[in-house]
C-alpha cells in the first residue's frame, strides 16, 4: 500500500513510509493512554519508515494533553510488582553506576523514585500526569509536574531512566537528545522499550500487547540503536528486562486472547501472587554520551 504521510520519519529523517495497519475505530480519550490499558491491538495508524523501519503513528495530535490529564487507580494497585520491577532495573543500572543524582523520566506515582533513593541514590523525577504527580508528593517523593526538556539543561544527573518512556512520546530523538545534554560526563541511562520484532510480537501480530494506543512509536535493536548514535548516546549493556505481576493482572490480560466462553478466573488466594516473568519482547539498554567517560564501577 502506497505511503499516506507527509511527515518524516522521527529517527532517520527519511520520508518514505508504508502505511502498516490502522484499526481505530473511534477517537481515543484519556482512558486509552492509561498505563494499565489493556485493549490490545486497538492502535492508530501505524506507518513503517522504508530507511529504517521504525513504525510510527502519526494520526494523533497533542498527545501530551492525553497524559497530561491522565488518572490511573490500578496503576497503584501495582505499586508493589513495580516496585520490584524497579529494584530489578536500579540492580542492573548498578552494574554501571550504583550513587549520585538519578532522574526518573516518567517517573509516574514515583516508585523508581523510592526505591532508588533506598538504594541511596539521590532520585528526582519528572512526570506529566498532575494526578500521578500528586500520589508521589504525598508519600514525599520529589517528583514534578514537568517535562524533561523543561528541566535545566545542564550536564547534571549522574543516572537517568526512561522506562517505558519512548514508545510513547512525539519525538523520541529528541527526548533522547534532551536526556544525552544533562547527563554527566560518566553519566548513565537505562532505557527500556517493548521490541516490536521480538518472537511475541511477530507470532500474536496485531494482537500482540503493546500494540495499544498509547504507543505512538515501536523500537526494535537497531532502531533503538540508530536513534541512540543520533542523539550522541552509544549503548553498553543490552538485555532483555523482567517484570512483575500478579496472577491477576497477567489472568485478565491472557484472558483476551480467548474466546469469553473460554474465560475464566484463578481461584482467589492466588491472585495475589506475584510472578516474575521474562517474555523476551522488551529491549533494555544502558547508553553513555558517545563524548563520555568509561562507566564507573
Ligand atoms: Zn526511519
Amino acid at each position: 500500500m502506497p505511503e499516506e504521510n507527509s511527515q518524516p520519519c522521527r529517527i532517520c529523517g527519511s520520508p518514505t513510509f508504508r502505511k502498516w495497519r490502522s484499526s481505530l475505530s473511534q477517537p481515543p480519550n484519556s482512558a486509552s493512554f492509561a498505563i494499565t490499558d489493556f485493549n490490545y491491538g486497538r492502535i492508530s495508524a501505524l506507518y513503517q519508515c522504508g530507511t529504517c523501519g521504525f513504525r510510527q503513528c502519526h494520526d494523533l495530535s497533542d498527545v501530551l494533553s492525553f497524559y497530561r490529564s491522565q488518572v490511573d487507580p490500578a496503576y497503584e494497585d501495582s505499586r508493589k510488582q513495580r516496585t520490584l520491577q524497579a529494584q530489578a532495573l536500579l540492580n542492573r543500572l548498578g552494574q554501571f553506576k550504583r550513587k549520585g543524582r538519578l532522574l526518573d523520566v516518567g517517573a509516574g506515582s514515583g516508585i523508581l523514585v523510592e526505591a532508588a533513593r533506598k538504594k541511596g541514590f539521590q532520585a528526582h523525577g519528572v512526570e506529566p500526569s498532575r494526578w500521578l504527580q500528586r500520589r508521589a508528593e504525598k508519600r514525599g517523593l520529589p517528583v514534578r509536574a514537568v517535562l524533561l526538556e523543561h528541566t535545566k539543561s545542564e550536564p547534571e544527573w549522574d543516572a537517568i531512566t526512561l522506562v517505558d518512556v519512548i514508545e510513547h512520546v512525539e519525538n523520541p530523538l529528541g527526548m533522547l537528545k534532551e536526556m544525552e545534554k544533562r547527563l554527566t560526563g560518566d553519566g548513565v541511562a537505562l532505557i527500556t522499550t517493548p521490541d516490536v520484532k521480538s518472537f511475541l510480537a511477530r507470532l500474536l501480530g496485531r494482537k500482540w500487547w503493546h500494540y495499544r494506543v498509547a504507543h505512538i512509536g515501536y523500537f526494535d535493536a537497531s532502531t533503538l540503536e540508530l536513534a541512540c548514535q543520533k542523539a550522541g548516546l552509544r549503548i553498553v549493556h543490552q538485555s532483555r528486562p523482567d517484570w512483575y505481576f500478579t496472577i491477576e493482572y497477567l489472568w485478565v490480560r491472557i484472558m483476551q486472547y480467548f474466546p469469553s466462553w473460554l474465560r475464566f478466573q484463578p481461584c482467589r488466594p492466588m491472585r495475589r501472587w506475584t510472578v516474575k516473568i521474562n517474555l523476551r519482547d522488551s529491549l533494555l539498554a544502558v547508553v553513555q554520551k558517545k563524548e563520555g567517560a568509561s562507566a564507573s564501577r
